[in-house]
This record gives C-alpha cells, sequence and structure tokens, in this order.
C-alpha cells in the first residue's frame, strides 16, 4: 500500500515529462514514476491522492545560498554599494539582533523559500552572537521542515573576530551533536558546515583546521569569493593574491569547498573551479541588485564547472524567490554574452534542483507548480513554462521526505498570519537597538 500517490500531473524525469504521469511514495522514498493514469486499483490502496492535473511536479528545489538574518532586513540597501550596505545597516542589526528575532528571522525565512518550492536551503548563518542564536535556526528549522544546512559564519581577522580555537571547538560540538540528526517535522536533515565570511577576513591557518574538520565530518566550506572588484582588492591587500587563487594555494578549493558569488574570475580561476571540483553558487539577483557584476556562467558551464543557484540574503535581493533567481540567471547570462542560446531553461531547471531526479528509490523532495494561470497558458514547453513563465507564488504543494509540508498554498507547521505579525512588530524593535531610525 502506497502512502501517497500523486497522480495526473506533468512529471519531470531524467529521461523527459511524462504527461501525464504519476508518482508512488512509500515510506519517504519514490516507490514507482510511470506514465499515463494511475490504475484505479492504485488510487484505491494509496493512503492519499494528490490530485496534480494542470500542475508540474519537479524535483524539489534547492536554494544553494541564503543567510535568515536578513530576512528581516528587506529592501534597506536603498542604491548603497556592497561595503557601505554591510557597515551601515546589515552589520549594525545583525550584531543587536536578539535570539527571539533570530527565530521569527529563520522561521519567516524558511517559510519564504518553502513557499517558494524549496526543499533544501544553505543558511550562511551570519548572527553568531551565542549559541542560542544559532539553536533559534535550528528550532525553527525544525519547525518547518525543509531540509537545512546550517554554514556557520565565522571570521577571525578585522573587526568583530573570533577566537579560532572557540570557533574550532564550538563547531565540533555542532558536528557531533547534529550527526544524523532528523527533522521532527518531516524526517528532513539538519547539517552544519564551515562558513568563513570572506577570504580577506580569515587566516590560512583557521581556514585549514575549519576545512579539515568540516572533510572529517563528511561536511564542507562555504564561503563568499570574488563578488565585487573592491572584493578582489582587499584578497590582494590581506593575501597578495586573488580570493580563489588563495583558496586553491591553502588546498581548500576542491570538492568540498562551496564558493558563492565567483563574480569577477578570469580565465584560469574558472580552469581552476573544473579542475579542481569545486561548487560555485551562482546569486545573480544579488548581484544585479548591489551592482556588483555579471559571473561568467557560460564560461564555466562550457569548462565543466558545478553549479548551483542560491537567492543570497533577502537584504540583497530581496526576496528568496527561487523562480525568480532561475529567470535571472538565464536573462543576466544572455545580456552579458548577447546570445539567446545559453543557459537554456531546461539546464537552468535541473541545476535549481541540484541536479536531483525524479526517480525510483530517491527520497521524495519534490515541488509542485500550478500552470494553469493566466502567465502560463498556454503551456507548449514545460520548461519554458516554468522558467519564464513562473514566480514562486505558483507553487502549489511541497513534499520533503514524503510528507506534505504545504497544500495549496497552506503552509500546515506554522500560523502565518502571527507569523508576519510578530516580524512586522520585532523589526522595529530591533532597528531602534541597532540606532537605525
Ligand atoms: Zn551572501
Amino acid at each position: 500500500m502506497a502512502d501517497l500517490l500523486i497522480a495526473d500531473g506533468a512529471v519531470r524525469t531524467a529521461q523527459g515529462w511524462l504527461s501525464p504521469g504519476y508518482i508512488v511514495i512509500q515510506d519517504g522514498k519514490i516507490q514507482a514514476v510511470a506514465v499515463g493514469q494511475a490504475s484505479e486499483a492504485l488510487r484505491g490502496s494509496a493512503s492519499r491522492v494528490l490530485n496534480a492535473s494542470g500542475k508540474a511536479v519537479l524535483p524539489g528545489l534547492t536554494n544553494g545560498h541564503t543567510h535568515f538574518s536578513q530576512t528581516l532586513m528587506r529592501g534597506l540597501a536603498a542604491g548603497r554599494p556592497l561595503m557601505r550596505w554591510l557597515k551601515e545597516l546589515i552589520w549594525p542589526l545583525q550584531a543587536a539582533m536578539s535570539v527571539e528575532e533570530m527565530q521569527l528571522a529563520a522561521q519567516l525565512g524558511l517559510v519564504e523559500n518553502l513557499k517558494c518550492g524549496v526543499t533544501t536551503v544553505i543558511d550562511h548563518h551570519k548572527v553568531c552572537t551565542t549559541r542560542e542564536h544559532t539553536r533559534a535556526v535550528i528550532e525553527a528549522a525544525g519547525e518547518v521542515g525543509i531540509n537545512c544546512v546550517i554554514a556557520r559564519l565565522w571570521a577571525d581577522l578585522g573587526v568583530n573576530a573570533e577566537d579560532a580555537d572557540a570557533v574550532v571547538g564550538e563547531m565540533e560540538e555542532w558536528y557531533r551533536s547534529t550527526k544524523e540528526k532528523a527533522n521532527p517535522t518531516s524526517g528532513a536533515y539538519l547539517r552544519f558546515a564551515s562558513g568563513p565570511g570572506t577570504p580577506w577576513r580569515c587566516s590560512d591557518e583557521t581556514i585549514l583546521r575549519m576545512h579539515d574538520l568540516a572533510v572529517k565530518n563528511g561536511s564542507f566550506t562555504h564561503i563568499h569569493a570574488a563578488e565585487t572588484k573592491d572584493d578582489i582588492e582587499m584578497s590582494l591587500e590581506k593575501h597578495g593574491e586573488t580570493s580563489i587563487r588563495w583558496l586553491d594555494n591553502l588546498g581548500v578549493l576542491g570538492p568540498n569547498s562551496q564558493v558563492v558569488h565567483s563574480v569577477w574570475v578570469d580565465d584560469e580561476e574558472i580552469e581552476l573551479f573544473a579542475e579542481r571540483n569545486a561548487l560555485v553558487v551562482h546569486c545573480p539577483v544579488s548581484n544585479a541588485v548591489l551592482g556588483s557584476g555579471i559571473a561568467p556562467i557560460p564560461q564555466m558551464v562550457e569548462k565543466g564547472v558545478r553549479l548551483r543557484l542560491g537567492t543570497d540574503g533577502p537584504a540583497s535581493n530581496d526576496t528568496q524567490d527561487i523562480f525568480e533567481t532561475i529567470k535571472m540567471a538565464l536573462s543576466l547570462a544572455r545580456v552579458h554574452s548577447l546570445d539567446a542560446a545559453v543557459l537554456p531553461p531546461a539546464f537552468l531547471l535541473s541545476t535549481a534542483a541540484d541536479g536531483k531526479n525524479i526517480q525510483v528509490g530517491a527520497p521524495a523532495d519534490l515541488t509542485v507548480v500550478n500552470l494553469e494561470h493566466e502567465r502560463a497558458v498556454p503551456v507548449h514547453d514545460y520548461d519554458s513554462a516554468l522558467v519564464l513563465c513562473c514566480h514562486g507564488t505558483d507553487v502549489d504543494t511541497v513534499i520533503v521526505g514524503g510528507k506534505i509540508l504545504m497544500e495549496g498554498r497552506k503552509v500546515f507547521s506554522v500560523d502565518e498570519t502571527v507569523l508576519l505579525q510578530e516580524c512586522s512588530q520585532a523589526i522595529r524593535s530591533l532597528r531602534k537597538r541597532a540606532g537605525i531610525e
């Protein structure tokens, strides 16, 4: 007997679209995928049948980079470039954030990701004032129920530098205490990773210690690098080489490293990404909003660089709508290369799903998107309709580990009305405490 049958939808598989197709889910995993109508016997034996008529069923989407603490800081940049925006607004607000405010920001950020079809999110966790702030994110992730990686942000050089031994010790504890930790809501996972802020705020010794510890624990290093021209200058000043070469010379650039942004990289650095099998996390909306530049993604794809998409924090995007990010990735690449054939929709959808496929034995992490609306009808081609015509608000249902976390846009774990009210109240007192009127 199946726990869940998803019937009558268009199902995206590695072999192409099954339309109509159906998916059988049992014990959190995909038990069968097939084209056509599900039989009456199958419908009758399933505990639950989800009608996906007029909808596309995708492998769950991944948001490869965000900062939940910034959920309360949307729309604040007001034309400031990256460093002024950080120094004048974001850093003071993050420093003043209470544990309760962190929990609200994380809840809202997670709900926003879920409602946009994200089943796995990487939070580059910026507010590390106390361990309670980090526990607040863990709790929120448990409540909302999507897969979550907390890449604990740290810096051991410059303003507000942390003591290296203390950070390493803290990470050892997080890895130990969250090993195999399943999410109480959905059975989804919660993991930790090393999250050095930027190359110019980290010492050689500590990034290596943190990287080795991450790899030993089956995890990775997740770092902002080569985001702006200033960023390159600061890396040259501090380390005498560009961010990417510094990471490579230390031996950090590799299959266990995720380099976020990588806007200002040269051909040799693109070759290095490919040779070392490092992952680049592309955040096109944030790069555009902050005027940082356009990452050379088509060149990276040509060289076989592993790629993931991220929204970046809501303060520099200013949403966490992964659909907007997918379309912006396509748009920026095409306007930059003057080539309408680069980054086709099918490639971008696979990238947004982080290469996952709807196949037998895979975890049942699925995103169901409504295509029967004024922006998508008529549907000539599913991939184009999803990438060019849909928004995050078209996501109807999200399933993680076989559990339905949202259906008909209703999130089951959180009272959204109360959450929105609490977040609106919280930002007023937070602004006051941070001295931002
Ligand atoms: Zn970021």
